[in-house]
């Protein structure tokens, strides 16, 4: 299998590139044209198995650049490590796009990420807590996802952040493609998976 298999373009392509991946992981290989066909997909991969960039491609191969101002995609991840993990894989295969993104983490003001977000961006990538203060405080416009990523949700479990996510999946769009990452695949992650995914195609390795 190649990179150029999948129905990337060529500025992902490029990127891929740059980065230096010669060929995908075998997540890769699995859940990436699954999620460019427009699946719902459950994940089930450790950290160091190249989960980020399976579902981070496909993210930016379908978000539309430039088209308004409110996010399209809202990734949610356990930790703020994680979160600037994702930002990294955003910015490292993004670099050919016009993409804007924004970091929601606690653990500082919200000033300069409310900023951002009155900027306009297409991506969001966020801890729960934080994301979810920031939309009741009316900051963010929720109307135009399209795409959710929960990435470590079972990490998210064990943090105790399932109200926090639930709240969440109730304010956006019922019509979206949803995507969800886990370590391990217990029953809470079952139950979570059986909440959040339609039709979920599961990729495993
Ligand atoms: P992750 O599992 O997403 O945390 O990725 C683990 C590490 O593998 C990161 O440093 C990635 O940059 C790297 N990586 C991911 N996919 C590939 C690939 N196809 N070829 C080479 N390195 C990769």
């Amino acid at each position: 299998q190649s990179f150029e298999n999948f129905k990337l373009n060529k500025q992902l392509l490029e990127a891929i590139k740059d980065a230096g991946y010669t060929k995908p992981t075998p997540i890769q290989e699995k859940a990436i044209p699954l999620a460019l066909a427009g699946h719902d997909v459950l994940g089930i991969a450790q950290t160091g198995t190249g989960k980020t960039a399976a579902y981070v491609l496909p993210i930016l191969m379908k978000v539309k650049f430039a088209q308004g101002d409110h996010p399209r995609v809202l990734v949610l991840a356990p930790t703020r490590e994680l979160v600037m993990q994702i930002e990294e894989a955003v910015i490292e295969f993004g670099k050919y796009t016009d993409l804007r993104y924004v970091c929601l983490y606690g653990g500082l003001g919200p000033k300069t990420q409310i900023e951002k977000i009155k900027q306009g961006v297409d991506i969001v990538i966020a801890t729960p807590g934080r994301f979810l203060d920031l939309y009741q405080r009316g900051d963010i416009f929720l109307r135009e996802i399209k795409t959710m990523v929960l990435d470590e949700a079972d990490k998210m479990l064990d943090m105790g952040f399932m109200p926090q996510i639930r709240s969440i999946l109730e304010v956006i769009p019922v019509k979206r493609q949803n995507l969800l990452f886990s370590a391990t695949f217990g029953s809470r992650v079952e139950n979570l998976a059986f909440e959040f995914l339609e039709f979920p195609e599961r990729v495993e390795i």
